[in-house]
Protein backbone atom coordinates (compact mmCIF):
# COMPACT_ATOMS: atom_id res chain seq x y z
CA UNK A 1 0.00 0.00 0.00
CA UNK A 2 2.93 2.22 0.67
CA UNK A 3 4.64 1.69 -2.35
CA UNK A 4 1.28 2.29 -4.11
CA UNK A 5 0.61 5.94 -2.02
CA UNK A 6 4.57 6.72 -2.73
CA UNK A 7 3.80 6.25 -6.60
CA UNK A 8 0.62 8.19 -6.73
CA UNK A 9 2.82 11.43 -5.15
CA UNK A 10 5.29 11.53 -6.61
CA UNK A 11 4.58 10.75 -10.14
CA UNK A 12 1.66 12.27 -12.67
CA UNK A 13 0.14 9.01 -13.41
CA UNK A 14 -2.04 9.42 -16.77
CA UNK A 15 1.27 10.92 -17.72
CA UNK A 16 3.32 7.92 -16.28
CA UNK A 17 0.55 5.18 -17.89
CA UNK A 18 0.41 6.32 -21.28
CA UNK A 19 4.01 7.76 -21.61
CA UNK A 20 4.43 4.02 -20.71
CA UNK A 21 1.79 2.40 -22.72
CA UNK A 22 2.90 4.49 -26.20
CA UNK A 23 6.12 2.56 -27.02
CA UNK A 24 5.13 -0.83 -25.64
CA UNK A 25 1.84 -0.69 -28.02
CA UNK A 26 4.11 0.72 -30.59
CA UNK A 27 6.38 -2.62 -30.08
CA UNK A 28 3.80 -5.32 -29.54
CA UNK A 29 1.05 -4.08 -31.99
CA UNK A 30 2.56 -2.76 -34.58
CA UNK A 31 4.60 -5.87 -35.68
CA UNK A 32 1.60 -8.39 -34.69
CA UNK A 33 -0.40 -5.75 -37.40
CA UNK A 34 1.97 -6.13 -40.09
CA UNK A 35 1.98 -9.66 -39.49
CA UNK A 36 -1.91 -10.68 -39.64
CA UNK A 37 -2.80 -7.52 -42.64
CA UNK A 38 0.52 -6.14 -43.82
CA UNK A 39 1.87 -2.26 -45.05
CA UNK A 40 0.18 -0.07 -46.94
CA UNK A 41 1.55 3.12 -48.52
CA UNK A 42 -1.19 5.05 -46.38
CA UNK A 43 0.13 4.32 -43.32
CA UNK A 44 3.73 4.99 -43.88
CA UNK A 45 2.57 8.37 -45.47
CA UNK A 46 0.38 9.25 -42.22
CA UNK A 47 3.45 8.37 -40.05
CA UNK A 48 5.90 10.60 -41.84
CA UNK A 49 3.88 13.23 -42.67
CA UNK A 50 2.45 13.36 -38.87
CA UNK A 51 6.41 13.45 -37.89
CA UNK A 52 7.09 16.41 -39.87
CA UNK A 53 4.03 18.48 -38.49
CA UNK A 54 3.88 17.64 -35.03
CA UNK A 55 8.04 18.05 -34.78
CA UNK A 56 8.05 21.06 -36.30
CA UNK A 57 4.95 22.48 -34.27
CA UNK A 58 7.39 21.67 -31.26
CA UNK A 59 10.55 23.05 -32.73
CA UNK A 60 8.90 26.38 -35.52
CA UNK A 61 6.01 26.85 -33.11
CA UNK A 62 6.54 26.12 -29.63
CA UNK A 63 10.29 27.03 -29.71
CA UNK A 64 11.52 29.12 -32.00
CA UNK A 65 8.09 31.01 -32.55
CA UNK A 66 6.67 30.98 -28.67
CA UNK A 67 8.84 30.34 -26.35
CA UNK A 68 11.74 32.29 -28.07
CA UNK A 69 10.00 34.61 -30.46
CA UNK A 70 12.82 35.01 -32.29
CA UNK A 71 10.71 36.16 -35.77
CA UNK A 72 7.34 37.77 -36.35
CA UNK A 73 4.36 36.00 -37.93
CA UNK A 74 0.72 36.55 -38.47
CA UNK A 75 -2.04 35.18 -36.11
CA UNK A 76 -2.98 32.77 -38.38
CA UNK A 77 0.14 31.16 -38.68
CA UNK A 78 0.43 31.46 -34.90
CA UNK A 79 -3.34 29.22 -34.98
CA UNK A 80 -1.43 26.56 -37.30
CA UNK A 81 1.23 26.00 -35.14
CA UNK A 82 -0.44 25.97 -31.99
CA UNK A 83 -2.91 23.34 -34.10
CA UNK A 84 0.54 21.28 -35.28
CA UNK A 85 2.53 21.67 -31.50
CA UNK A 86 -0.60 20.59 -29.96
CA UNK A 87 -0.18 17.03 -32.44
CA UNK A 88 3.20 16.50 -30.29
CA UNK A 89 1.41 15.82 -27.09
CA UNK A 90 3.86 17.72 -24.75
CA UNK A 91 1.33 19.98 -23.21
CA UNK A 92 -0.21 23.67 -24.04
CA UNK A 93 2.30 26.34 -25.00
CA UNK A 94 1.90 28.38 -22.09
CA UNK A 95 3.34 24.97 -20.06
CA UNK A 96 6.00 24.08 -22.99
CA UNK A 97 7.13 27.83 -23.13
CA UNK A 98 7.34 28.10 -19.13
CA UNK A 99 9.38 25.09 -18.92
CA UNK A 100 11.52 25.79 -21.32
CA UNK A 101 12.16 29.55 -20.88
CA UNK A 102 13.21 28.19 -17.15
CA UNK A 103 15.32 25.70 -18.51
CA UNK A 104 17.18 28.33 -20.62
CA UNK A 105 17.20 30.61 -17.50
CA UNK A 106 18.15 28.38 -14.85
CA UNK A 107 20.22 25.87 -16.74
CA UNK A 108 22.14 23.20 -15.10
CA UNK A 109 20.84 24.59 -11.73
CA UNK A 110 18.36 23.03 -9.58
CA UNK A 111 15.57 24.86 -10.87
CA UNK A 112 16.08 24.03 -14.02
CA UNK A 113 13.31 21.65 -14.54
CA UNK A 114 14.98 19.24 -16.95
CA UNK A 115 18.40 19.56 -15.55
CA UNK A 116 21.00 17.20 -17.18
CA UNK A 117 23.04 17.41 -13.64
CA UNK A 118 20.12 15.19 -12.21
CA UNK A 119 21.00 12.74 -15.00
CA UNK A 120 20.04 11.49 -18.42
CA UNK A 121 16.79 9.60 -17.55
CA UNK A 122 15.24 12.99 -15.00
CA UNK A 123 16.71 15.21 -18.23
CA UNK A 124 14.77 12.74 -20.97
CA UNK A 125 11.53 12.06 -19.46
CA UNK A 126 11.60 11.74 -15.67
CA UNK A 127 10.88 15.12 -15.43
CA UNK A 128 7.84 15.30 -17.13
CA UNK A 129 6.35 12.31 -15.35
CA UNK A 130 6.88 13.50 -11.98
CA UNK A 131 3.85 15.87 -10.05
CA UNK A 132 4.34 19.33 -9.09
CA UNK A 133 5.26 20.68 -12.65
CA UNK A 134 2.09 22.47 -13.25
CA UNK A 135 2.54 26.23 -12.40
CA UNK A 136 3.34 28.38 -15.15
CA UNK A 137 5.30 31.68 -15.09
CA UNK A 138 7.00 34.21 -17.20
CA UNK A 139 4.62 34.22 -20.10
CA UNK A 140 2.40 36.55 -19.78
CA UNK A 141 2.97 37.84 -23.21
CA UNK A 142 1.80 35.07 -25.04
CA UNK A 143 -0.97 34.33 -22.79
CA UNK A 144 -2.84 37.50 -25.02
CA UNK A 145 -2.80 35.40 -28.49
CA UNK A 146 -6.13 34.28 -29.52
CA UNK A 147 -4.28 30.82 -30.50
CA UNK A 148 -2.93 30.54 -26.69
CA UNK A 149 -5.90 31.40 -25.39
CA UNK A 150 -8.21 29.09 -27.36
CA UNK A 151 -5.80 26.17 -26.44
CA UNK A 152 -5.66 26.87 -22.97
CA UNK A 153 -8.93 26.06 -22.86
CA UNK A 154 -9.55 22.92 -25.29
CA UNK A 155 -6.00 21.51 -25.16
CA UNK A 156 -6.53 17.83 -24.77
CA UNK A 157 -9.60 18.05 -26.82
CA UNK A 158 -7.73 19.56 -29.96
CA UNK A 159 -4.55 16.85 -28.42
CA UNK A 160 -6.18 13.98 -28.87
CA UNK A 161 -8.62 14.70 -31.83
CA UNK A 162 -5.45 15.43 -34.13
CA UNK A 163 -3.10 12.41 -32.21
CA UNK A 164 -5.20 9.68 -32.34
CA UNK A 165 -9.33 10.30 -33.59
CA UNK A 166 -8.29 11.50 -37.04
CA UNK A 167 -6.15 8.60 -37.86
CA UNK A 168 -8.84 7.00 -37.07
CA UNK A 169 -11.16 8.70 -39.12
CA UNK A 170 -8.06 8.82 -41.92
CA UNK A 171 -8.12 4.55 -41.79
CA UNK A 172 -11.81 4.95 -42.66
CA UNK A 173 -11.13 6.51 -45.90
CA UNK A 174 -9.20 3.39 -46.52
CA UNK A 175 -10.39 0.49 -44.99
CA UNK A 176 -8.39 0.42 -41.67
CA UNK A 177 -8.91 2.22 -38.85
CA UNK A 178 -6.73 0.92 -36.78
CA UNK A 179 -3.93 0.52 -38.93
CA UNK A 180 -4.78 4.21 -38.84
CA UNK A 181 -4.52 4.68 -35.32
CA UNK A 182 -1.57 2.75 -34.72
CA UNK A 183 0.68 4.12 -37.46
CA UNK A 184 -0.64 7.31 -37.49
CA UNK A 185 -0.98 7.61 -34.45
CA UNK A 186 0.64 5.65 -31.38
CA UNK A 187 3.88 5.57 -33.26
CA UNK A 188 3.70 8.54 -34.47
CA UNK A 189 3.45 10.18 -31.17
CA UNK A 190 6.11 7.69 -29.15
CA UNK A 191 8.76 8.62 -32.17
CA UNK A 192 8.06 12.45 -31.93
CA UNK A 193 7.77 12.29 -27.87
CA UNK A 194 11.35 10.66 -27.77
CA UNK A 195 12.98 12.43 -30.65
CA UNK A 196 12.17 15.71 -28.77
CA UNK A 197 12.92 14.65 -25.48
CA UNK A 198 16.79 13.95 -26.96
CA UNK A 199 16.98 17.43 -27.04
CA UNK A 200 16.36 17.68 -23.29
CA UNK A 201 19.00 14.46 -22.95
CA UNK A 202 20.88 14.36 -25.72
CA UNK A 203 21.51 17.50 -26.62
CA UNK A 204 23.29 18.06 -23.05
CA UNK A 205 25.29 15.07 -23.25
CA UNK A 206 26.94 14.68 -26.85
CA UNK A 207 29.15 17.22 -28.78
CA UNK A 208 31.02 19.80 -29.10
CA UNK A 209 30.85 22.96 -26.71
CA UNK A 210 32.50 25.31 -29.70
CA UNK A 211 30.25 28.97 -28.15
CA UNK A 212 30.17 28.43 -24.16
CA UNK A 213 32.05 25.62 -22.28
CA UNK A 214 30.46 26.62 -18.97
CA UNK A 215 27.05 25.21 -20.15
CA UNK A 216 26.08 21.40 -20.37
CA UNK A 217 24.73 22.40 -23.86
CA UNK A 218 26.29 20.56 -26.59
CA UNK A 219 26.28 20.79 -31.04
CA UNK A 220 25.68 17.85 -32.68
CA UNK A 221 24.97 17.43 -36.15
CA UNK A 222 23.56 13.79 -35.59
CA UNK A 223 21.28 15.16 -33.28
CA UNK A 224 20.28 18.02 -35.42
CA UNK A 225 19.37 15.17 -38.02
CA UNK A 226 17.38 13.73 -35.57
CA UNK A 227 15.30 16.94 -34.48
CA UNK A 228 14.63 18.93 -37.14
CA UNK A 229 17.43 20.84 -36.93
CA UNK A 230 17.49 21.58 -33.03
CA UNK A 231 20.92 19.78 -32.18
CA UNK A 232 23.16 22.93 -31.89
CA UNK A 233 22.38 23.72 -28.91
CA UNK A 234 25.37 24.94 -27.71
CA UNK A 235 24.71 28.05 -30.18
CA UNK A 236 21.14 27.69 -29.16
CA UNK A 237 21.61 28.39 -25.23
CA UNK A 238 24.50 30.99 -26.32
CA UNK A 239 22.10 33.02 -28.49
CA UNK A 240 18.23 31.89 -28.34
CA UNK A 241 16.73 34.93 -29.68
CA UNK A 242 18.98 33.82 -33.04
CA UNK A 243 15.72 32.35 -35.70
CA UNK A 244 18.36 29.63 -36.71
CA UNK A 245 20.14 26.49 -34.45
CA UNK A 246 22.88 25.69 -37.23
CA UNK A 247 24.11 28.86 -38.14
CA UNK A 248 26.24 27.94 -41.14
CA UNK A 249 24.37 27.25 -44.72
CA UNK A 250 25.14 23.49 -44.79
CA UNK A 251 24.03 22.85 -40.94
CA UNK A 252 20.91 20.64 -41.25
CA UNK A 253 18.60 23.08 -40.07
CA UNK A 254 14.98 22.27 -41.62
CA UNK A 255 13.18 24.86 -39.14
CA UNK A 256 15.66 27.38 -39.85
CA UNK A 257 15.36 26.70 -44.04
CA UNK A 258 11.39 26.53 -43.39
CA UNK A 259 11.10 29.67 -41.60
CA UNK A 260 13.43 31.32 -44.32
CA UNK A 261 11.10 29.99 -47.00
CA UNK A 262 8.11 31.41 -45.16
CA UNK A 263 10.09 34.60 -45.47
CA UNK A 264 10.52 34.93 -48.61
CA UNK A 265 6.58 35.47 -48.75
CA UNK A 266 6.50 37.51 -45.70
CA UNK A 267 4.90 34.84 -44.30
CA UNK A 268 7.15 35.17 -41.38
CA UNK A 269 8.81 38.51 -40.93
CA UNK A 270 11.37 40.02 -38.68
CA UNK A 271 13.67 37.44 -38.73
CA UNK A 272 16.06 37.65 -35.57
CA UNK A 273 19.84 36.52 -36.22
CA UNK A 274 22.98 37.30 -33.88
CA UNK A 275 25.85 39.31 -35.54
CA UNK A 276 28.66 37.84 -37.12
CA UNK A 277 31.10 39.54 -34.62
CA UNK A 278 29.32 38.36 -31.46
CA UNK A 279 29.17 34.83 -32.59
CA UNK A 280 33.02 35.01 -33.68
CA UNK A 281 34.06 36.74 -30.18
CA UNK A 282 32.08 33.60 -28.49
CA UNK A 283 34.07 31.51 -30.25
CA UNK A 284 37.28 33.46 -29.63
CA UNK A 285 36.27 33.69 -25.72
CA UNK A 286 35.82 29.56 -25.50
CA UNK A 287 38.92 28.61 -26.95
CA UNK A 288 40.79 31.06 -24.76
CA UNK A 289 38.92 29.55 -21.83
CA UNK A 290 39.64 26.11 -22.94
CA UNK A 291 43.46 26.99 -23.24
CA UNK A 292 43.21 28.25 -19.53
CA UNK A 293 41.93 25.81 -18.13
CA UNK A 294 44.67 23.33 -19.80
CA UNK A 295 48.28 24.99 -19.58
CA UNK A 296 47.15 25.89 -15.70
CA UNK A 297 50.01 28.16 -14.66
CA UNK A 298 51.98 27.29 -17.82
CA UNK A 299 53.13 30.10 -19.77
CA UNK A 300 54.74 28.66 -22.78
CA UNK A 301 52.19 30.48 -25.50
CA UNK A 302 51.54 33.84 -23.53
CA UNK A 303 53.28 35.68 -25.98
CA UNK A 304 51.80 34.52 -28.63
CA UNK A 305 48.28 34.05 -27.37
CA UNK A 306 48.56 37.92 -26.42
CA UNK A 307 49.38 38.84 -30.11
CA UNK A 308 46.50 37.12 -31.25
CA UNK A 309 44.30 38.52 -28.80
CA UNK A 310 45.00 42.21 -29.58
CA UNK A 311 44.58 41.25 -33.45
CA UNK A 312 41.45 39.99 -32.52
CA UNK A 313 40.45 42.27 -30.81
CA UNK A 314 40.99 45.21 -33.40
CA UNK A 315 39.62 42.76 -35.70
CA UNK A 316 35.95 42.42 -34.01
CA UNK A 317 35.63 46.20 -33.36
CA UNK A 318 36.01 46.92 -36.48
CA UNK A 319 33.76 43.96 -37.82
CA UNK A 320 31.42 44.99 -35.16
CA UNK A 321 31.39 48.56 -36.59
CA UNK A 322 31.18 47.41 -39.93
CA UNK A 323 28.16 45.43 -39.24
CA UNK A 324 26.29 48.24 -37.66
CA UNK A 325 26.77 50.34 -40.46
CA UNK A 326 25.22 47.86 -42.45
CA UNK A 327 22.63 47.43 -39.92
CA UNK A 328 21.94 51.64 -40.63
CA UNK A 329 22.66 51.49 -44.40
CA UNK A 330 19.77 48.84 -44.82
CA UNK A 331 16.85 50.40 -42.62
CA UNK A 332 17.79 53.40 -45.47
CA UNK A 333 16.73 51.14 -48.26
CA UNK A 334 19.90 52.11 -49.75
CA UNK A 335 21.25 49.06 -49.65
CA UNK A 336 22.46 47.39 -53.48
CA UNK A 337 24.84 50.22 -53.87
CA UNK A 338 26.80 49.53 -50.98
CA UNK A 339 26.03 45.70 -50.58
CA UNK A 340 29.28 44.35 -52.69
CA UNK A 341 32.02 46.53 -50.99
CA UNK A 342 30.11 45.68 -47.28
CA UNK A 343 30.48 42.00 -48.49
CA UNK A 344 34.08 42.02 -49.40
CA UNK A 345 35.44 44.27 -46.12
CA UNK A 346 33.61 42.09 -43.72
CA UNK A 347 35.01 39.26 -45.44
CA UNK A 348 38.40 40.37 -44.48
CA UNK A 349 37.68 40.71 -41.18
CA UNK A 350 35.60 37.48 -40.86
CA UNK A 351 38.90 35.49 -42.36
CA UNK A 352 41.54 37.35 -40.31
CA UNK A 353 38.96 36.28 -37.17
CA UNK A 354 38.99 32.06 -38.47
CA UNK A 355 42.66 32.36 -38.54
CA UNK A 356 43.25 33.80 -35.28
CA UNK A 357 40.78 30.59 -33.83
CA UNK A 358 42.95 28.50 -36.28
CA UNK A 359 45.82 29.40 -34.41
CA UNK A 360 44.39 29.39 -30.99
CA UNK A 361 43.10 26.18 -31.67
CA UNK A 362 46.39 24.70 -32.58
CA UNK A 363 47.89 26.25 -29.63
CA UNK A 364 45.33 24.16 -27.61
CA UNK A 365 45.64 21.23 -28.87
CA UNK A 366 49.70 21.30 -28.27
CA UNK A 367 48.70 22.20 -25.04
CA UNK A 368 46.43 19.35 -24.58
CA UNK A 369 49.44 17.25 -26.12
CA UNK A 370 52.40 18.29 -23.84
CA UNK A 371 49.87 17.74 -20.51
ZN1 LIG B 1 18.68 22.90 -23.48
ZN1 LIG C 1 15.36 27.12 -26.41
Amino acid sequence: MNFIDNIKNKYDLPVLVSLIFLPIASLICIPIYIVNYGIVWQEIAMLFIGWFFAGTGITIGYHRLFAHRTFKTYSIVEWFYMLTGSMALQNSILHWCSDHRRHHKKLDTKDDPYSIKEGFFHAHIGWIIKKGNNNYAHVSDLERKSAVKFQKKYYWTIALFLSFVLPVIIGFTYGRPFGGLLWGGVLRTTLVHHFTFFINSLCHYLGNREYDSSTSARDSWIMAFLTFGEGYHNYHHKFQWDYRNGIRWYNFDPSKWIIEFLSLFNITYGLRKVPDYLILQAKIDTVIKKIKYFSGNQSLYLDKINKITRNVRINLDLLKKLEKKYKLVRNNKNISLQLNRYNKQKNIYKLELQNAISSLLIILINIKNLG
